[in-house]
């Protein structure tokens, strides 16, 4: 026995040895709902040394979780996000603690009143249908039915989702504390993080008020303190606190009988900005009807000197006012209900409303998982366990990546302007193409002004202002007319985008580009470096150029990108990001130069048939076919200005994308107009853009394919090169084209009159079976088309199936890939 305890203890002290020098340090700051969850995630992935640090005493430590009403549903037209709302949901259901379960499944309901709103639940509905979940529009009466203190003549329908509900964080987060503990994780409460320790770029600890802890890795789910922790180490996080009301009711008549802290469902009402949880015989009620209250994370009390919490101001009456009156229009029983409880609790609103995720370019080491709801935490902290342990997650989280800004979007009074005003549009109706209204304009060209002369009509991209078509075109509309479109698809379009597009298809356009990462890389190593992280047949002669992705281990696509051989080691990359600038300088060597120049320089798209003509004009050297191949670069001099002309043009024409540097960007801008007047050149807007690339098929990343999709599945096979020796080269040579399950295809639709925008339903035999991506009208067919994700059995050409837009459904037909010139004869001629 003696013996048997005595070597009970030399394995333990031989295990914790072993733990010491080869088990990596994970510390995680903050113990809401994310960092909890994110340690039972990774505990359960068998990382073993999992430390979570709060300041607060558990488990309500005082941030937003400790106070969240915890209403969750999963509608978004982010996939991503549903996705990672229906894990939580699945998650909390399966926890508990002493108090009860994790989560209530009671179903969601939004209602409508008015005819526009009811119109939008038909579009958040088919959101649901197309990620593959279930809701349905639902009668005033049925609505009545099941929350019983809602008036049914006041409504004109409802969106009701059956599988969401709320979830009680607290409850969860000592029960997700309870699984990490089990599992080896240590929880430090009264421990505040006070500084971010370093050496040569990476993290080593954290410090504390308590003492340092040393770390392989920090998590900072810091939430609304998320800014201040960063600031500790001169990191600026996209995201601002913003204070928000929550209070709730004394009983009231309707759920007098009422025994359970909640039975009926949850219920936003976004037209009045408000939205409703049962507590018992009462009401809770938040409201986002008030002017934004944003807050700073230095500012935050102190646990033992915040009044109520830290994450709680006290409520104020000023901005509650009209919130009764409003909820008594379809809840009548509210008119006469007093207020009992009530708070300004604050939480974090990001520049775009995404999530903040990922490794930090700054500090290796550095992860963030911040301004993340109740909602989504779950979601979150499986795909940054994910991540973390296996260098990706399974969800595609590009659109949440903390690498993801541009420099002006981590501006201090950017920050507090859009974290603001996405506060004040949360429940708004936003179409799919409406742009950040201020603060614009931000980034410009050299030739902004002429565009504006030109009379465009802008969108914004990346922040820079760009046009979607030109006024300057309208007379052409009488020569190309396009089909008539109902009011909801001519938002934010004109028929001169149909006019621009065929236009260029005869003539010669000239498109602005400028917003398309460009990415400089140098160096010794810079080809074997390339060759390593795309999937590129780089090593080819200077000059030449190659469209190549950048793949995930499992060989899921992380991006699409155009690489350009300067010179022996110098490239130039048309990529889609700063994330892709992020993965490639925290990839490189050291002799090996990563430089974002998209700033630095300006980009035009010369296209059409008489492109060649145009630049021919400008240049003594010989641009023909024979010397100026398809995917070749030239730099050259266009009359005054230096320009590096790529030959090749995601519209499908013959063209060239033509690079200088910013300052030289009007002078190109007007030299090539200026020459292109005798062969009918136009400026021409993204609009036209859009229509002619989804004619020629090219697929746009992040809208038509993610890393959740493999090469062969998104059509881009023909892009990966033989012979491995990229990242993901062995997944993507064990996969078997013939044995995908799902495929993008392109949907043609019957009736021309059937615009739709993207991210609709598609319906086979019946049942919603796959998604809309690009969706475009393509002037030079004359007819819609969309590629959409559908299953293999699904995919076949001339399969009949209907996209859902809003309540009506539209029959479409798998078709050919591409529409227009699949023999490339244009663009190779
Ligand atoms: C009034 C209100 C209503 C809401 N309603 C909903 C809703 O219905 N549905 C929904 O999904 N979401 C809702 N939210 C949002 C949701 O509550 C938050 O987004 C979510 O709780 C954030 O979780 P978290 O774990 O990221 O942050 P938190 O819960 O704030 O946790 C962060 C933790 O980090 C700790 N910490 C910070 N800095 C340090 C440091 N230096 N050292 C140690 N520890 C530190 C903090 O003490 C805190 O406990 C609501 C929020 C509010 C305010």
């Amino acid at each position: 026995m003696l013996r048997n305890s005595h070597l009970v203890a030399q394995y333990a002290t031989l295990f914790l040895k072993w733990k010491a020098t080869v088990v990596r340090k994970i510390v995680i700051i903050g113990a809401g709902i994310v960092g909890c969850s994110l340690a039972d995630e990774l505990t359960e992935r068998g990382e073993l040394d999992v430390t979570v640090i709060e300041q607060g005493p558990m488990p309500a430590p005082g941030g937003s979780t400790s106070h969240a009403p915890g209403l969750v549903q999963k509608v978004t037209a982010n996939k991503t996000l549903a996705i990672m709302a229906d894990q939580t949901i699945n998650k909390l259901l399966s926890v508990q603690n002493e108090e009860g379960p994790g989560f209530y499944q009671v179903g969601s309901l939004e209602v409508a009143t008015t005819p526009e709103r009811l119109r939008e639940l038909h579009r958040r509905v088919a959101w649901q249908k197309a990620y593959g979940f279930d809701a349905e529009v639902i009668t005033p009466e049925r609505a009545a039915e099941l929350h019983p203190v809602l008036d049914p003549t006041k409504i004109l329908g409802a969106a009701y989702c059956p599988t969401d509900g709320l979830a009680k964080a607290v409850r969860a987060v000592q029960a997700l504390q309870r699984l990490a503990e089990s599992r080896g994780a240590v929880f430090k409460d009264r421990h505040e993080v006070i500084a971010i320790e370093h050496e040569n770029g990476k993290v080593t600890g954290v410090t504390t008020d308590k003492g340092f802890f040393p770390a392989d890795i920090v998590v900072s789910c810091a939430g609304i303190w998320g800014p201040k922790v960063g600031r500790m180490f001169g990191m600026q996080k996209a995201f601002q606190p913003l204070a928000h009301q929550l209070a709730w009711t004394e009983d009231i008549p309707s759920l007098a009988d009422q025994t359970e802290e909640i039975t009926i469902p949850i219920m936003r009402h976004q037209g009045a900005d408000l939205y409703y949880r049962q507590k018992f015989k009462g009401m809770g009620i938040g409201s986002y009807l008030h002017r934004a209250l944003p807050v700073e994370s230095e500012e935050i009390l102190p646990f033992d000197q915040a009044p109520i919490m830290p994450s709680q101001l006290p409520f104020t009456q000023p901005e509650w006012e009209p919130v009764m009156g409003l909820s008594a229009q379809i809840m009548p029983e509210l008119a006469d209900a007093k207020i009992t409880d009530g708070m300004n609790g604050m939480f974090s609103f990001t520049v775009d409303t995404m999530p903040l995720m990922g490794e930090w370019n700054g500090l290796k080491g550095f992860w963030v998982a911040e301004a993340v709801w109740v909602t989504h935490s779950v979601g979150v902290a499986r795909a940054t366990a994910e991540w973390i342990i296996d260098g990706h997650p399974t969800l595609p989280v590009h659109e949440c990546d903390v690498n993801r800004f541009e420099p002006h979007q981590l501006g201090p009074n950017h920050i507090k302007m859009r974290g603001s005003q996405n506060y004040i549009e949360v429940y708004d109706i936003i179409h799919p193409l409406q742009p950040m209204e201020a603060p614009r304009p931000l980034r410009t060209t050299g030739f902004y002004h002429r565009q504006q002369e030109l009379g465009a009509f802008f969108l914004e991209a990346a922040g820079y202002e760009r046009p979607h078509w030109y006024e300057s075109n309208k007379d052409l509309v009488s020569k190309y007319p396009s089909p008539e479109r109902d009011e909801w698809t001519s938002r934010f379009w004109s028929p001169i985008i149909g006019a621009e597009a065929q236009h260029v298809r005869e003539q010669v356009g000239l498109f602005d580009i400028t917003a398309l990462k460009r990415i400089e890389v140098k160096g010794k190593g810079a080809l074997e470096f390339l060759m390593h992280q795309t999937t590129g047949k780089l090593d080819k002669a200077p000059g030449s150029v190659t469209y190549c992705l950048m793949l995930t281990e499992k060989a899921g696509i992380l991006s699409d990108v155009t690489v350009t051989r300067l010179g022996e080691n110098h490239f130039m990359i048309g990529a889609n990001s700063p994330v892709d600038v992020a993965r490639l300088e925290k990839a490189a060597p050291d002799t090996v130069f990563i430089k974002d120049v998209t700033a630095g320089t300006v980009g035009l798209g010369l296209f059409g048939p008489n492109a060649r003509k145009v630049v021919q004009k400008l240049t003594n050297q010989d641009v023909s076919n024979e010397a100026f191949g398809y995917f070749k670069a030239k730099s050259l001099y266009l009359d005054q200005v230096p320009a590096t002309l790529w030959r090749l043009s995601y519209v499908g024409e013959l063209g060239y994308e033509i690079y200088t540097d910013a300052d030289m960007g009007l002078k190109l801008w007007d030299t090539l107009m200026e020459a292109g007047k005798e062969f009918d050149i136009i400026p021409a807007g993204r609009g036209a853009f859009n229509s002619m690339r989804l004619e020629k098929g090219y697929r746009s990343y992040g809208t038509d394919m993610t890393s959740e999709h493999n090469p062969h599945e998104a059509g881009l096979a023909f892009a990966v090169r033989k012979g491995g020796g990229y990242i993901g080269a062995s997944a993507f040579e064990e996969l078997d084209p013939a044995t995908i399950t799902r495929k993008l295809v392109c949907l043609v639709f019957d009736n021309p009159q059937h615009v739709t925008l993207g991210k609709e339903p598609v319906y086979f035999q019946g049942k919603p079976v796959g998604y809309t991506t690009s969706s475009y009208f393509g002037h030079t067919i004359g007819k819609q088309i969309a590629y959409a994700w559908v299953p293999i059995e699904a995919s076949t050409l001339g399969t009949k199936v209907e996209v859902q837009y809003f309540e009506e459904f539209y029959p479409a037909v798998v078709s050919d890939d591409p529409q227009f010139d699949a023999a490339m004869t244009r663009l190779r001629s």
